[in-house]
């Protein structure tokens, strides 16, 4: 990687660019992945790069969700490898989920590479090379994935999602949970929790909801989740953004 002072004024912006950039270039990020991250940032740019108070309640309630599911699984792509796999691994520990890989450009070579990786950080088992099973309304290989993992999954956890396949697993009927720093998204509108924030800062704040509210009781945690109101969020991100610019 390339020589960053660390009193540089964009350090850790520019530390998550290059390790896109090397996963590019290892072939775990889609080239359109680039992209997707400049989407990304320029977002979190209006955010403050930081966890606003929306996004960790939208966190500790994603937390409360994974908990009391029965059949938890967090999807993981290129990006989300690139930049957060450790973090997933010890999140999937943490609940416990099951990890998926699922790709939008899907590669069994792409596949190999990120499930290496996810082992490379301590992760026993990674579903997503079998895809024995298609999600409805999908064509093509962006429907496939697996049936012991995110087809019989009962919340699954979309970080960087597209808007077609975060509806198709709606309308399966799943509880879908998207990180999703561009709050105008068709994935952040779908989704039934929409997380605003880096996946960076997300993925280790919601496995620190998790240690926090594993041990309490269901009829808090389910209190807690009654009172979220998913759109509501979102129009409190906005008005925040709008805030910040005026
Ligand atoms: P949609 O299909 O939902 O309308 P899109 O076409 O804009 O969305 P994609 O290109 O499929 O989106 O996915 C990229 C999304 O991921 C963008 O909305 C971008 O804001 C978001 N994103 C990129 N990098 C990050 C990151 N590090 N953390 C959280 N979100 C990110």
């Amino acid at each position: 990687m390339s020589e960053i002072p660390k009193s540089h004024p964009r350090y850790i912006s520019l530390m998550i660019r290059e390790k896109i950039s090397k996963a590019m270039k290892d072939g775990i990020v889609h080239e359109t992945g680039l992209i997707a991250h400049g989407r990304g940032e320029a977002f979190d740019y209006l955010l403050g790069e930081k966890t606003i108070p929306m996004a960790d309640e939208a966190e500790k309630v994603a937390a409360i969700f994974l908990l009391i599911a029965k059949k938890p699984v967090i999807s993981i792509n290129g990006n989300v490898a690139a930049l957060v796999a450790e973090e997933c691994v010890s999140l999937g520990e943490s609940i416990p989920a099951k990890l998926e890989v699922n790709l939008f450009h899907r590669t069994q070579e792409r596949i190999d590479k990120i499930v290496k990786e996810l082992e490379s950080h301590g992760a026993k088992e990674v579903y997503g090379t079998v895809g024995d099973a298609q999600i409805p309304g999908l064509e093509h290989d962006r429907g496939i994935c697996d049936k012991d993992g995110i087809f019989s999954s009962d919340v699954v956890l979309v970080p960087l999602e597209d808007g077609d396949r975060c509806q198709a697993l709606i309308d399966m009927d799943k509880t879908v949970i998207a990180i999703d720093l561009n709050p105008l998204s068709r994935t952040a509108k779908n989704a039934n929790i929409t997380i605003v924030d880096n996946v960076v800062r997300a993925i280790p704040n919601i496995e620190k909801w998790i240690k926090k509210l594993k041990n309490e009781d269901a009829s808090y945690l389910i209190n807690i989740v009654k009172s979220f109101d998913n759109n509501k969020n979102l129009q409190d991100v906005l008005s925040y953004i709008t805030k910040k610019l005026a």
